[in-house]
């Protein structure tokens, strides 16, 4: 079987969807690599590291035309789609619920399509997860990014000048991205708050040494292990309990989401305006709407001394690490759905049934 690994065009993304490390291990089980010069190059991952782990360097053009499976982080576009032919098989992100164009798009060339940010999150599918690989390491990265915007340092001090008091860190959202940035803000040592709306998630980022602030739940904002929208009276209650921290910390990380949902409005501008001088919040759901009214994605908004940073922060920033994640991943993913390097996929099978979209020009998910 024939793979391709095709540049990201989406700018300011610096991640490669397939690693040196995991095409050394592709070709030594058979596979035939072929890479778009430069693909790698951003992430540190040179055309020449590649050629001699076995694989072939070839134009963008190239990659379309040698190989059957085509693989990218980000949703396959219109300029890709012109070179995609029925044969192919696309594997991405494709956040199919929020693009139904390009599901229409890709079904048109009838091709066959998976997308990786479809996965199901049960156990076996864990190591195939790239929303949890790239969004684990959002979540340390964020901490940083927040101490370098702050004017003040994490940690008690105390000196020959005086005692410098540990900074505040309010974290909402304590699922994969939420988990990884309590435990960087204490190793950094602040000290941290933490809310979630699903009330098993307590436990766990007390385990980590945050304190929980809970807020009173009916029992019906969860199902199954992830969030649901909150009722207007929750949302209420949430800031009822949580404003006294917030008004108080000196960085706010939001990574409040809800599956095929926009991200919900959890800090209003009116709370901002309320926060203290100087203080930091960095929006990891910026991309799918902002947990705080007035995030931009890739863009800093002030409002009185407060900072509202929007970003994704992964791919732009940890491209390597990001990389190598996503890389191993797909390799999983591609060992699941192939036998002696042919596909030998399984429709009953929970993995592959709720990844593949689209096959053979047919469009199975809405
Ligand atoms: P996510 O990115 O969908 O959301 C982040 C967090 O925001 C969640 O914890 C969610 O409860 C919280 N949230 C949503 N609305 C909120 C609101 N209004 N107020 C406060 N918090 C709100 O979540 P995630 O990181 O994907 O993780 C969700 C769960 O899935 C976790 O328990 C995680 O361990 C689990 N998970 C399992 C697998 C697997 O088994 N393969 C993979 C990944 C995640």
């Amino acid at each position: 079987m024939k793979i391709g690994i095709l540049k990201e065009s989406t700018k300011g993304d610096k991640r490669v969807s397939i690693s040196p490390f995991i095409t050394k291990k592709l070709v030594k089980k058979g596979f035939e690599v072929f890479v778009e010069e430069g693909a790698g190059v951003k992430s540190l991952s040179e055309d020449a590291e590649y050629e001699a782990l076995g694989a072939t360097i070839t134009s963008r053009e190239g990659v379309f035309k040698s190989a059957q499976v085509l693989v990218k982080i980000n949703p396959f576009d219109k300029n890709d789609l012109k070179q995609v032919k029925k044969d192919h098989v696309l594997i991405s992100q494709l956040y199919h619920k929020s693009n139904p164009e390009l599901i229409k798009a890709i079904a048109e060339t009838g091709a066959t399509a998976f997308s990786m940010d479809a996965m199901p999150r049960i156990s076996r599918a864990q190591d195939m997860d790239v929303l949890s690989s790239q969004n684990n390491l959002a979540g340390y990265k964020a901490v940083i990014l927040g101490a370098y915007e702050m004017t003040k340092i994490f940690p008690l001090m105390m000196t020959a000048a005086g005692t410098i008091t540990p900074s505040k860190v309010l974290i909402y959202g304590v699922g994969v991205a939420g988990l990884q940035a309590i435990a960087t803000a204490k190793r950094l040592g602040a000290v941290v708050e933490a809310t979630d709306i699903r009330t098993e998630t307590k436990e766990q980022a007390e385990s980590l040494g945050a304190k929980f602030i809970s807020v009173e739940n009916s029992g019906e904002e969860s199902e199954g292990g992830y969030a649901k929208e909150a009722s207007e009276d929750y949302q209420k209650r949430q800031k009822e309990a949580v404003n006294k921290s917030l008004f108080q910390a000196d960085l706010v990380i939001t990574t409040a989401m809800v599956p095929g949902k926009k991200a919900p409005t959890l800090i209003t501008k009116d709370q901002v305006k309320q926060m203290k001088n100087g203080a930091v919040i960095i929006d990891l759901a910026a991309a799918q709407g902002g947990n705080c009214e007035v995030s931009k994605l890739n863009e800093t908004v002030k409002i009185k001394g407060v900072k509202v940073i929007g970003t994704t922060v992964a791919p732009e920033s940890v491209s390597t690490n990001a990389s190598d994640l996503y890389a191993k991943n797909i390799y999983n993913f591609i060992k699941h759905l192939t036998k002696d390097q042919n596909f030998e996929w399984d429709l009953e099978d929970e993995i592959t049934d709720e990844t593949l979209i689209v096959k053979d020009g047919v469009q199975r998910k809405n």
